[in-house]
This record gives structure tokens, C-alpha cells and sequence, in this order.
């Protein structure tokens, strides 16, 4: 396959990406780890007129501040996986991350591009969600702040602007008492995920207090299930499976990977799962 002739730039700042976003003539698009977009474009399913580089300028960058992890949109979905006093704050990230790909993936792709990529069997966007994350967004002059609710919008469709960029990321810490869980099931390892699941629980007295719930791979975006999250309020580890029943508002698709119906009884296996895991590590918290 032959890739149309494009321009290449290379931004001094995020402002200076978003000001060539601005003024491109013909489409344009920016590039950080090349994971996601370098393969549509050699498989033509993507033309542009315009690439802009922000490899060397994005952040990279990772903080603690007043109990929520603030994450530059440039870390390496690598840097989101190494023991670090920010990282252990918040298992669900690195737990997810380790799901991603092969390393050499995980070296390049970057936690912005997994995000506005949106693609809705990717496990970055839908730890965000379960978390609640916010984001931060920029077009150079002035910033704001979406929930990932908001952002992921539809297969591969965003909330960004077309001169916005994601800058970066807040999530709570883990609180005490809450506990994690994260269940995945791909065709091999690090193939995307047929369904997912990220949940969150908080346990006192080893029943639910409180919980988080995001399925990822059967909708046409992450999503959180509040008719689950209520259904097992005050249910211990061994009573999830009771509890949670076939799960309403899925609306997962077939293709050559697995039918619909598939994915639909994945999504409640892996939600268990991921909740009997959250509730017994919130017993131990
Ligand atoms: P790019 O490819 O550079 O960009 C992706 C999109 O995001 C583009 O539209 C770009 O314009 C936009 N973008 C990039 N950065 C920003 C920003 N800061 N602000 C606004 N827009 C931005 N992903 C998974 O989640 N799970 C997997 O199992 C998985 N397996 C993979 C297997 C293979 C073989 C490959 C090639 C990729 C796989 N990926 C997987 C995708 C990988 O995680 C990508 O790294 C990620 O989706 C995109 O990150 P990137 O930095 O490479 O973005």
C-alpha cells in the first residue's frame, strides 16, 4: 500500500501543535506514539495532508496532589506499568496497562493517544471511566476539563475539538478500604479484548459499601453499569455471582472475532470477576 505524500512538522509546544491544527490546510492530525494511527494510515484507511509531531513536546511527566495522580497525556503506556510511588497509588492503571499490546507497543504508545483514539476495546479509556477521571484539554489558549464519561463519545469519536489536544489526566487515589479488580479476555495475549472489565469497591465489614463498574469491548464506548453497582450493595465476595445478573444496556456487535452473544456473557463472567477481585482486596485494605 502506497501512503499519500503528506507534510510533516514538528511542534515546538502543544500551543504550536494546536496553532498548525489551526491554520492546516487540508487535514491534519497529530502524531505521539504512532501505535494507532501509523498502522491506519499504511492501511490506507486513513489520508493526510498534514502530520504534526508532538512526541518531543507532550508531558511526560506524573504528580500526587491533595489524594488525586495527575498524568501527563505523553507517558508511555510502559511508564503507567513501573512501581512508582504514584503508580501504586491507583492499581487499577498499572494492572490495565499490562494488558496492552506487545512491549514494543507499550514503549511507544502513549496514555493521550490511547485516549482520544477511543477506541472502545482499549483499556486505558476504560479504567478512566470506571475511576471517573478528568481530563484536561487544550487548543493553546485556553484549557478545560471533561469527565471520560463525556470524552469517549462513540467508536473512535471523541468530545476533543479539531485544534484540541489532551494534555493530561486526574484520578482519584485509591481511598481507604476501597479495593480493584481488572479481568480481561483477548484471543491471544495482548490482542485487543473481546470484553473487559475495571471495578472498584469500597467494603466495610466485608460486605459493599460502595461500587464502580465499566465494561469495556461491548458498547460503542466504555461504559459504567449503575444497575450492577446497586444490585450488590451489601453483598459479600460470594455472593456477586448471585447478584449480578445478565447485564442491561449492552450493546456489544459480531465480527470475526466473536458474536454479540459471546461478548454479552464475557461482559457478565469478567464483571464478576472483576468485583469479586475488587471486594477481597477492599476486605484486606
Ligand atoms: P497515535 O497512534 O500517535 O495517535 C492515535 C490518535 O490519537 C490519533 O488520532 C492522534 O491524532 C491522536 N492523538 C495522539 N495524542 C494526542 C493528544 N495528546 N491529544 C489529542 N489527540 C492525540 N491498545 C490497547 O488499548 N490495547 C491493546 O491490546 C492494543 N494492542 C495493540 C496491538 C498492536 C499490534 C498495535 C499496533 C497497537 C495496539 N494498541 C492497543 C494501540 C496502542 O495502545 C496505541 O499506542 C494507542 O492506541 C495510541 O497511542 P499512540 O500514542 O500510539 O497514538
Amino acid at each position: 500500500m502506497f501512503v499519500k505524500p503528506f507534510r510533516y512538522e514538528r511542534a515546538e509546544s502543544l500551543a504550536h501543535a494546536c496553532e498548525l491544527l489551526r491554520s492546516a490546510e487540508g487535514y491534519a492530525k497529530v502524531i505521539a506514539g504512532g501505535q494507532s494511527l501509523l498502522p491506519l494510515m499504511n492501511l490506507g484507511l486513513l489520508e493526510l495532508d498534514l502530520l504534526i509531531d508532538i512526541s518531543r513536546v507532550d508531558d511526560r511527566s506524573s504528580g500526587l496532589e491533595d489524594g488525586y495522580i495527575t498524568l501527563g497525556a505523553g507517558l508511555r503506556h510502559g511508564d503507567l506499568l513501573l512501581g512508582s510511588p504514584v503508580m501504586d497509588r491507583q492499581p487499577l492503571i498499572p494492572a490495565a496497562a499490562a494488558w496492552i499490546g506487545s512491549s514494543r507497543i507499550r514503549n511507544r504508545g502513549t496514555l493521550g493517544g490511547s485516549l482520544a483514539h477511543s477506541d472502545p476495546s482499549a483499556e486505558l479509556p476504560l479504567v478512566m471511566t470506571a475511576l471517573g477521571a478528568e481530563y484536561t484539554l487544550t487548543n493553546g489558549t485556553s484549557e478545560r476539563t471533561v469527565s471520560a464519561d463525556e470524552f469517549h463519545v462513540s467508536y473512535f469519536t471523541s468530545a476533543l475539538e479539531e485544534d484540541e489536544l489532551l494534555a493530561s489526566v486526574r484520578v482519584p487515589v485509591l481511598g481507604p478500604g476501597w479495593g480493584w479488580g481488572f479481568a480481561e479476555v483477548a484471543r491471544r495475549k495482548g490482542d485487543f479484548a473481546l470484553a473487559s472489565a475495571a471495578a472498584l469497591a469500597r467494603v466495610a465489614d466485608g460486605r459493599v459499601v460502595e461500587a464502580r463498574l465499566a465494561l469495556g469491548g461491548v458498547h460503542e464506548r466504555p461504559m459504567r453499569f449503575g444497575a450492577v453497582e446497586s444490585a450488590i450493595s451489601g453483598a459479600t465476595a460470594d455472593e456477586l455471582g448471585a447478584r449480578v445478573g445478565p447485564i442491561e444496556g449492552l450493546a456489544p456487535v459480531s465480527d470475526t472475532s466473536a458474536s454479540a452473544e459471546h461478548r454479552a456473557h464475557l461482559a457478565r463472567v469478567l464483571a464478576v470477576r472483576a468485583l469479586t477481585d475488587a471486594v477481597r482486596r477492599g476486605e484486606a485494605a
